[in-house]
Parts: structure tokens; sequence; C-alpha cells
């Protein structure tokens, strides 16, 4: 039995869960079989190697259980070689560059207003900018990548490695585009799809696999499966240095990491498993579908979204033009049953904590079974509550005249009944899409 303060929680956060939309792009649903598996007899073996070479005994049915994992991996993306130990998305990339690279050799990736991640050289607050030279690129007025833009910046920092793949970034990357502009200085390309997996699994977005040299990716986004992740290899990795697979798995174990999470090493080969039925390619296709419905309401009712909109499953509102920040939307949602993101935009002026926008996206409520008939309903109340925000904003002075100080407390309470009413209508909307536990 789990003891009651920790039961309590995890059922007030399955009600939680249940009750909300979660429209936070980078989370999803787990099936009940990926769960079962995380919470499985794997949880106490330790494993620390790869199969066949452990330095623990018992390690029969661990070598069979990332032997199959690793298979399955190969079969669904087609690249020659797989590593599944990484414990998350952050510690992957650090094996890559661990296993590629050198201290101080120079790194580029997108710059985190832009859409790229922490682990893709922030400089100064990430061990990627610090213990590497990162050059960053930014997208550019039009919220769109300048490949022209990266080009030049490449011929002149000369990277040993170009790292693609983003967080916010809704529109489409040039892969082949990437690989020409890194052949010209010898860089290693590495592809971070992290966000987007599942996407690619169900052509629903490009492939970097024939184009780059390295992908990594987290498995419990678009894929649905744990919190982990896996780099692979491809077939053009493996020409340039047919040592990179071994590089990245000493880099991994004993680089990095210690043991490898053999239960969530379980839980991966489940997903991968369910990732490869047709009906996960419906799901992707999905995905995109309502992502496109959504943001073209959101841009039909005035909001400015960057980029204009979305090939992917992603959006980012820029809230600028409409006066309050991606904090205070963020926490109106919540209000009123949507769970999204605060979110930086490219060139913000504001800092992290406080930025200009939110991010939203479709991954988990396409997973519960919503069309696009429904992102029209979400839009529309995602319109209602930042209206609401936006009439109560007017904050109270001291030195306002009673009559004033009357009429804003009046409209923060019609604030508040707004968000109540559509928070109504939210919990309405989810009873009918309870959260799936098979797919
Ligand atoms: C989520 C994400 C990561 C990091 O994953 P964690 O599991 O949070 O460490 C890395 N890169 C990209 C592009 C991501 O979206």
């Amino acid at each position: 039995m789990i003891d009651s303060k920790i039961l309590h929680l995890i059922l007030k956060e399955e009600k939680r869960q249940e009750e909300t939309l979660m429209m936070i792009p980078s989370e999803n649903y787990a099936s009940q079989s990926v769960m079962n598996a995380l919470g499985s007899i794997f949880t106490d073996k330790y494993s620390e190697g790869y199969a066949n070479k452990r330095y623990y005994q018992g390690q029969r049915f661990s070598d069979e259980l990332e032997t199959l994992c690793i298979d399955r991996a190969k079969k669904l993306f087609k690249v020659p070689f797989v590593n599944v130990q990484p414990y998350s998305g952050s510690p992957a990339n650090a094996a890559v560059y661990f296993a590629l690279l050198s201290p101080q050799d120079t790194i580029m990736g997108l710059s985190l207003p832009s859409g790229g991640h922490l682990t893709h050289g922030v400089p100064s607050i990430t061990f990627s900018g610090k213990f590497f030279h990162s050059v960053q690129y930014e997208v550019g007025k039009d919220g769109f990548i300048d490949y022209d833009a990266v080009e030049k910046l490449v011929l002149k920092e000369r990277p040993k490695l170009i790292i693609t793949g983003t967080t916010h970034y809704s529109r489409k990357l040039d892969f082949q585009r990437f690989a020409q502009i890194a052949e010209k200085v010898d860089a290693y390309v590495v592809a971070d799809m992290s966000h987007v997996i599942g996407l690619i699994v169900a052509g629903a977005y490009p492939n970097p696999i024939p184009y780059v040299d390295v992908v990594t990716t987290t498995t419990h986004k678009t894929l649905r499966g744990p919190r982990g992740a896996i780099i692979m290899v491809t077939e053009k990795g493996l020409k340039k240095d047919p040592e990179m697979g071994n590089k990245i798995n000493k880099a991994v174990f004993p680089g990095l990491q210690g043991g490898p999470h053999m239960n969530t090493i379980a839980a991966i080969a489940v997903a991968l498993q369910e990732a490869s039925k047709p009906s996960f390619t419906v799901y992707g296709k999905q995905i995109v579908k309502n992502a496109k419905v959504l943001s073209e309401e959101l841009v039909k009712k005035g909001y400015e979204l960057l980029s204009g909109g979305t090939d992917s499953h992603v959006m980012v509102v820029d809230l600028r033009n409409i006066g309050i920040l991606g904090n205070t939307a963020a926490e109106g949602l919540e209000a009123a049953g949507m769970i999204l993101n605060r979110n930086t935009v490219p060139f913000d002026t504001n800092p992290p904590y406080f930025p200009s926008g939110i991010r939203l996206g479709t991954p988990g409520l396409t997973s519960r079974g919503l069309k696009e008939k429904h992102m029209k309903m979400i839009a529309a109340w995602i319109d209602r509550v930042l209206k609401a925000l936006i009439l109560s904003k007017k904050q109270l002075k001291t030195n306002d005249t009673l009559e004033r100080k009357k009429e804003i407390r009046k409209k923060i309470v019609d604030m508040a009944k707004e968000l109540k009413l559509v928070n109504k209508e939210v919990k309405f909307l989810c009873k009918q899409f309870p959260i799936k536990k098979e797919y």
C-alpha cells in the first residue's frame, strides 16, 4: 500500500489531470501499459554496462530486454545504431557532445528565445554553454529560421557540431539545408527531435535521419512513453565515423551515467511497440491537424502567433500587442482549467519568468481524443479568458477615487466570474473525454 499522504497526492493529481485541458506541448499521457512496465520489477535491477558486458551478475533478462528495446527502436526509426540508456533528454545531448567533442570546441544551436533548448549551448547558465564555445543562431524577424544567416554564421565561426531541433519553433526544419551548410565546415549535425519524434514516426513532420549524423530524442513527449531518451546514429553518421556508436556508448556509460534505469527501458520498449501501430500514424497526423485549426482560430481572433502559425504540434502566442505578460495569461488560463506554459518570444525584452508569450500544443489533447471542432471551442475559451484578463488589468492605486476603486474592483470580480464560467465548460468537455489508459 502506498502511504496515505502520497496516495492522497496521487489521487488529487489524477483528478487535476482529468478535469483540465493539458496543452503543454512537451507533455502527454502515457498508457497504463507503459506505466506498468515502469513500475515493474526491473525497477530493482542494476545493469551497469551494456548487454552481454555487464559489471553485475543476474543480467539474463536485462540483456534480453535492452536488446529488444534497441531492436524495436532500430526498426521503427530505420537506423543502424541506438542507445536507450540516457536518463532523459538533457543527459542524452550531453553524451553526444561528450562523445564527439573536446572541451571548448565550438557548438552552434538555436537560441532559447528563438526556440532552442537549454542544452543547445545557452551561454553561462548551462553545461553546454560553459564547457563549450557556444555560438547561437536566431530566427529572423518573420519568426522563421533564416538559413542564409545560419550559413554565414557557420562559415564565420566554423563550429565542430551544429545542433538542430526545437522546443517552441513551430515550423518544419530543413534538415537537408542544415547538412549542406555543415558539410562546408566539416561539422557534425545533430538533430534533437525531442518534441516532434512522434510526428516523424507518423510521417507528419520531416525526417532528419537521411541527412544528419546523430538524432537524440526524449521518449516522453510526442512518443508518449516514459521519461527517458534515445540516441541514434544514422547510416550517414557511421559512414563519417564507424566508431561513432561506440563513442556514444562510452560517453553514456561510464562517461556520464552509472546504471541504466531498466524499468524505464522496459517502458520505452512498450512505447516503441505502441508507436509502431497504424493507429499511431493516425494520432500523429491528428496532432498537426488539431494544431493547425487551433492556431488558425487564434489568428482569426486577432492573436499574434510566432511565424504566424504552425506546421507541427506547437504554437507560441506573442502577447505584446495585447499588453499582458505570459505568466498572467498562463495563470489566468489555469484558473479556467487550461494548462500551458509561459514562454519567451524571440528578442524578448522581458525576463524568462515574466515573459511576453505563452506556448501551447496539441499532443495531449489529441491523445485524449479531441478533434478539430474541439479546437475551435478551446480557441474561443482562450479568447474569453485573455479578454477578461485584459479588461481587469488596471491596477488599483492609493490615490484612486472611491468611484474608480469600485469600478476596478467590479472588473476584477467580473473577470473571476468569467474564468469560472469558462472553467465549467472546460470541465464538461473533459468529462466527455477521460484520459485514455490504452491506445
Ligand atoms: C525536452 C527537450 C530536451 C530535454 O529533455 P529533458 O528530458 O527535460 O532533459 C532536450 N531537447 C529538446 C529539444 C527538448 O524539447
